[in-house]
């Protein structure tokens, strides 16, 4: 599929977007990288959708965090467990 020569820069595709996705939502990545997640995010729907789903977990997790007083550690290792169980869809 991807038989092009390197580009010049970097194609943001959707497997970009999923490598940047949980940097993005930690408020970790760069402002031109944020950018332009949120510009695909705009243009493609499934992606949209994943950032939305992905955003409001992420807070809801980072809530539960807070109130448990959850260190990073911690933290993590909640979420790698719910990553886990996440196949389900919305609807
Ligand atoms: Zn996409």
């Amino acid at each position: 599929m991807h038989a092009s020569p390197t580009p010049p820069s970097p194609q943001f595709d959707c497997d970009v977007f999923t490598a940047t996705l949980d940097t993005l939502l930690d408020g970790e990545s760069d402002a031109v990288t944020t950018a332009r997640a949120e510009a695909h995010a705009r243009t493609c729907r499934p992606c949209g959708q994943r950032l939305a789903a992905a955003g409001r977990y992420k807070q809801a997790m980072r809530r539960l965090g807070e109130r448990l007083g959850a260190s990073d550690a911690l933290r993590d290792a909640v979420l790698g467990t719910l990553r886990g169980v996440r196949g389900s869809p919305t609807r």
